[in-house]
């Protein structure tokens, strides 16, 4: 079928939903700078293994390396803007929410974009990359309760080394927020998939709750992926293009 009519069944469905839950991956970000997550893996880190520096027994072993790792994901974020996929999500929730019908978006990013380009009520389930956590106690803490003379830097209160306040490999997901979004899952009418491997679990399950309850599923992805063969239509693409797209024809509805 030709790419255009794919947009429009998409659309036309989708104007008809009355709840609808969004899952995005890192590749909602992608064209704003910020690598995926195999990207990220690249270059200078490429001798890394993940479990090394996203882990708690990899910042035991090396703070230093970890926090400095993270460091420089934090300057590429704050260097970088949300693009045109975040913007078409935000407006796709004024959309939904001012015509009364539900709008649950769940993101795995952790560098807080959605919020940055207007989205409310974004369920974040790998944390944000901006937050900091004291890895003693694991509360959150602000700049004022952080003492900068080391490197990563220590929690005033206990003295433990600061962290940031991602999930990491071997972590539990926030327990509200991840129940919320199987939740939301259950009860969705419409679930668009934007931008994930489908490979990080237990995000990569939101979708298949979704459609084993009824959901019609749309995947939106550049290349395809673990989510593509539960998706009822798969737009291949860049998200910064084709969602721009599906928000103009939702509007002649
Ligand atoms: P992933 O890196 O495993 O997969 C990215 C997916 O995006 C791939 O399927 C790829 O084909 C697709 N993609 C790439 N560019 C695209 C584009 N322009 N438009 C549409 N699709 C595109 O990402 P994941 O599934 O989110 O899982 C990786 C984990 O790494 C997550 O836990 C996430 O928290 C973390 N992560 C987050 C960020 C971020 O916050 N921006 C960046 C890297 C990794």
């Amino acid at each position: 079928m030709p790419f255009q009519e794919l947009i429009n069944n998409a659309s036309e469905k989708l104007a008809k939903a009355d709840r609808l839950v969004v899952l995005t991956g890192a590749g909602v970000s992608a064209e704003s700078g910020i690598a995926t997550f195999r990207d990220a893996m690249q270059g200078l880190w490429a001798k890394f293994n993940p479990e090394e520096l996203a882990s708690p027994s990899g910042f035991r072993r090396d703070p230093k390396l970890v926090w400095e790792w993270y460091e420089e994901r934090r300057s590429n974020v704050a260097r970088n803007r949300p693009n045109p996929a975040h913007y078409a999500l935000a407006e796709l929730e004024k959309i939904f929410l001012s015509s009364n019908r539900k709008f649950t978006l769940v993101t795995q990013n952790v560098d807080g974009f959605h919020m940055q380009a207007g989205s409310n009520n974004v369920l974040e389930l790998h944390g944000n990359i901006v937050k900091n956590r004291c890895f003693r106690e694991d509360r959150l803490l602000s700049d004022a309760e952080i003492e900068r003379e080391t490197v990563p830097p220590k929690c005033k209160h206990c003295g433990s080394y600061v962290r940031p306040g991602v999930v990491w490999f071997g972590e539990n997901l926030p327990q509200d927020t991840l129940s919320e979004a199987f939740e939301k899952a259950e009860k969705a009418d419409y679930c668009l998939v934007i931008g994930t491997s489908g490979l990080v679990q237990p995000a990569a399950s939101i979708p298949v709750v979704a459609r084993q309850s009824g959901a019609f599923v749309v995947e939106i992805n550049s290349l395809e992926s673990a989510i593509t063969p539960i998706s009822h239509i798969f737009l291949q693409g860049k998200a910064g293009e084709t969602l721009p797209q599906i928000v103009t024809e939702i509007k002649k509805y």
